[in-house]
């Protein structure tokens, strides 16, 4: 074991993965959590297949494969329901590794056991609010509110969107910026649609609806746990509270998605039959120069809040986990490594949360939806399939996971 010990601040999924690459790698590692009981909170995330490389590397591929749905294929619709684009994803795309979607919760209910049981459950601490940290040149002391201080070689930040590390570094930085933008979040109990293991999105930017499943259909009833998010624009003047559990009712979501039966998907019915529903504001944070302040780094949401375009948030998070761990383990020193960190990762993710601004690989629908807002009767006489093609590839290569650049990694 390396003699260098790292707290961890936030036992969401970057934390925890965070840990785990540090336990792996013999580094001493304490994650220290806010909430006085981690419960398995939000809706659905998906895990790309670089992703996923890292956590099969951290031994956790056959939990995965049984808590979440490889996901076959990803496909884009107009607001009819009529097909715009449909490309296969994970193994079945040829990558390496799967693509997953899960339930956040689940997933993070995973990490978390798995870090009490490698890392030790005293080497996880929840009911710790970080209020404040100061550093010197032999290491960090961090402050949590009515807990003793905590002595570290290095300190990670990873607290979320509302970073008390990064305010600290950036305390002039605004609430994060909101596109007057609100995504409705749920899941309902329903049959399996398109392949079973299909994502899809329909519509077009200012109204947008996405669906997949994040638990396969079950042989009692043969209903699939379908996690769904309405994306809206109603206006940019409305404030928004940036509170991930924040519920919503049916109707303030239904209105808007009222006429879109397709024939593969009753959109009104998979609303109307949610369990709770969440409001969150579509917000992301403009990129910052620096990560890494000498013993102090940022990471995943607390670096780079972005837009929930392109399946990211959560494995970008874990693509720095992974990045942040490696050069810890492979520098003598602690600042020189999380200068190294930030170097591997701040432009990649900086690149991520702007082109997500632009709607990533999504822009296709509102291609489609400017040229042809009534439907069409042949989808190459509104875009054609170079175009099409083009826009997919150049965001997998922005977002890291071109196949053949990740597979070559194997
Ligand atoms: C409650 C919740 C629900 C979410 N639901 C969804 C969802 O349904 N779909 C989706 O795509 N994304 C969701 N997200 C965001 C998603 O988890 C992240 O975008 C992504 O996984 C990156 O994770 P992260 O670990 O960097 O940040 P987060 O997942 O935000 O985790 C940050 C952690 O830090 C803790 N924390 C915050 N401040 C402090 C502090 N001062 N001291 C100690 N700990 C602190 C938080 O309690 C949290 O556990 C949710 C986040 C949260 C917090």
């Amino acid at each position: 074991m390396r003699d260098l010990k790292v707290a961890v601040i936030g036992a969401g999924p970057g934390g925890l993965v965070t840990a785990l690459c540090l336990h792996r790698l013999g580094i001493e590692c304490h994650v220290f959590e806010a909430a006085h009981q981690i419960r398995p909170l939000g809706v659905g995330l998906n895990l790309l297949p670089h992703a996923i490389r890292e956590l099969t590397i951290l031994g956790l591929d056959a939990k995965l494969a049984a808590a979440g749905v490889a996901t076959a294929e990803l496909a884009y619709h107009n607001k009819f329901g009529v097909p715009i684009w449909c490309e296969p994803r994970g193994l079945a795309a040829g990558y390496s590794w799967p693509q997953y979607s899960i339930h956040r919760g689940s997933f993070q209910m995973l990490l978390l056991e798995e870090a009490i049981a490698r890392c030790g459950a005293d080497h996880v601490h929840v009911g710790h609010p970080l209020q404040s940290f100061t550093q010197d040149t032999d290491g960090v002391v961090a402050h949590f509110a009515g807990q003793p201080d905590h002595r570290t070689d290095v300190l990670i930040a990873a607290d979320g969107i509302h970073s008390v590390v990064r305010r600290h570094y950036y305390p002039h930085e605004a609430q994060p910026a909101y596109s007057g933008r609100v995504l409705w979040r749920g899941t309902t109990e329903a049959p399996p649609f398109l392949s079973g293991r299909s994502m899809i999105m329909a519509g077009y930017a200012d109204r947008k609806f996405v669906a997949y499943p994040i638990r396969e259909a079950a042989p009692e009833n043969g209903r699939a746990l379908i996690n769904w998010v309405g994306d809206v624009y109603v206006g940019g003047d409305v404030p928004m509270v940036r509170d991930w559990n924040r519920r919503t009712d049916v109707a303030t979501v239904l209105h808007h998605f009222q006429d879109w039966h397709f024939p593969w998907l009753d959109v009104p019915s998979l609303i109307q039959n949610a369990g709770d529903i969440y409001e969150y504001p579509l917000v992301d944070r403009d990129p910052v120069p620096h990560w890494a302040f000498d013993r102090v780094a940022l990471l995943g949401d607390a670096a780079h809040p972005m837009y929930p375009v392109g399946s990211n948030g959560a494995s970008q998070a874990i693509l720095d986990a992974a990045a942040v761990s490696a050069a810890l383990a492979q520098h003598s020193d602690p600042v020189a490594a999380l200068k190294a960190y930030e170097d591997e990762r701040l432009e990649k993710t900086a690149k991520i949360v702007l082109s997500n601004r632009q709607q990533g690989p999504e822009i296709v629908m509102q291609m489609v939806e400017d040229r042809a807002p009534n439907g069409f009767e042949k989808l190459h006489d509104v875009i054609s399939q170079a175009e099409l093609e083009e826009v997919a590839s150049r965001y997998k290569a922005i977002a890291g996971f071109d196949r053949d650049r990740l597979n070559a990694k194997s």
